[in-house]
């Protein structure tokens, strides 16, 4: 017998007939002799419009009642598919973060998952009853409801898989696996049948909306089996695996894209030791993330100008704080700019194969495509370029790296 965590997206528990189809899945996995612990996302668009009625309820609204409200959604999936399993035959009951309890940080709206208690868990499941658990949330310090950020039920998911020891985490969302890029936007996107976790990372840390982040973090650290497969298929996923378990590996795996940047431009700062120090400090105390940096040689040896990105949302706190230290860096002008779009290439065939920063760099010159910006590590290229060329570039990039399926 094998305990397997399964994790149902937005899409599939879209509505009462969908979530039945999950009930039928989950039954078949049961019936097939296996214990489940199921994690559940909300319903399609609704974290969405819980999201838009906190900011029209408060502009500047306390991150502990924003987890309150946009938790809901995850709370009314978890007793509907309990009911629907009951509804089959299938013994199961919900549980909410604060019940069990799945115990976070006290960063309200990104919480990181510090510990998860399992005695009641097993205890179910050692009874044949599935256990269906609330994603995207959690109980933070003071008793209060947390939620993971965005996307953060695949963190649950591969949080409880590492705490029951599972023998898998199966993801089921909308599409049939991880495919070489966002098939949304590449029609010509291929389906890999096996990913490395590193690949995978960077693919979820550059914008690759399929698995959250910390859920492949976690998978990596707690070497869960990760799968991402189809709610709507019988077709097999795509497999997350170590290096060495990858026979033919391609130079590039994937290409991804973010629009999550925005653009600080400092025009004309001081060239001298000390001012980089004196701006990313301040920025990193108040917490705002920096991502790419750029600093041009200044032509006279006095002045230069500085570029940095960071999150649409820590656009606004970023300007504050750069404002708030127009004294000391004397700039000339202060220019921010959120029409922009970071496209990444990643693989880790780049350790040992050269060439692919120029194939990417000649790619978006054949398509008259300016870069802005460029920063590399070991397994990745990022561009930043302006955002109406996002579809642009990742196709060209896509057919320029063999990617593109027959
Ligand atoms: P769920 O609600 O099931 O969590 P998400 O919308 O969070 O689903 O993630 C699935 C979506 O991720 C797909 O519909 C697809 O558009 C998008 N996506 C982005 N990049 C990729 C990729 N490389 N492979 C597969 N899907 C991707
Ligand atoms: N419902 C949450 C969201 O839409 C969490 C998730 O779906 O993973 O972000
Ligand atoms: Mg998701």
């Amino acid at each position: 017998m094998a305990l397997i965590v399964q994790k149902f997206g937005g899409t599939s528990v879209a509505d009462l007939n969908r979530i039945r189809a999950v009930a039928d899945r989950v039954a078949a996995t049961v019936r097939a002799g296996n214990q489940v612990a199921v994690v559940v996302s909300a319903m399609a668009g609704v974290t969405n419009q819980l999201v838009a009625w906190v900011r029209d309820a408060h502009a500047d609204y306390d991150p502990r009642e924003y987890d309150t409200v946009v938790s809901t959604g995850e709370q009314v999936t978890t007793g509907l598919l309990a009911l629907a399993l009951n509804n089959i035959g299938i013994p199961a009951r919900s549980w909410l973060g604060w019940q069990l309890p799945i115990r976070t940080d006290g960063s309200h709206g990104r919480a990181r998952i510090d510990d998860i208690a399992t005695d009641e868990l097993m205890k179910g499941l050692s009874k044949g009853e599935v256990q269906v658990i609330a994603g995207f949330q959690g109980l933070a310090p003071g008793n209060r409801v947390s939620t993971l950020g965005r996307g953060g039920s695949d963190t649950s998911a591969v949080a409880v898989a590492a705490a029951l020891k599972a023998e898998r985490c199966d993801i089921y969302t909308d599409v049939d696996g991880v495919y070489t890029s966002d098939p949304r936007i590449v029609a010509k996107a291929r389906k890999l049948d096996k990913i490395t976790y590193e690949e995978m990372l960077e693919m979820a840390s550059l914008g690759a909306k399929v698995l959250h982040t910390r859920s492949v973090e976690l998978a990596m650290k707690y070497n869960v089996r990760l799968q991402v497969l189809s709610s709507f298929s019988n077709e097999p996923g795509t497999l997350c695996v170590n290096e060495d378990e990858i026979v033919e590996q391609e130079l590039v795996s994937g290409i991804t894209y973010s629009r999550d940047e925005a653009k600080i431009t400092l025009v004309r700062v001081a060239d001298k030791p000390g001012i980089a120090a004196k701006l990313f400090g301040p920025l990193s105390d108040a917490e705002v993330n920096v991502d790419m940096i750029v600093q041009n040689v200044s032509e006279d040896g006095k002045a230069t100008d500085i570029t940095f990105t960071v999150t649409k949302g820590d656009l606004k706190a970023a300007l504050k704080v750069v404002e708030s230290l127009k004294g000391e860096l004397g700039y000339a002008a202060l220019v921010p700019d959120s029409n922009v779009v970071k496209v990444s290439v990643i693989g880790v065939g780049m350790r040992s194969h050269a060439g692919v920063a120029k194939t990417m760099f000649e790619t978006m010159a054949a398509k008259g495509i300016n870069i802005q910006v460029i920063s590399t590590s070991e397994i990745k290229i990022s561009v930043l370029i302006a955002e109406e060329y996002t579809e642009l570039a990742l196709r060209a990039l896509h057919s320029a790296y063999g990617l593109d399926s027959a």
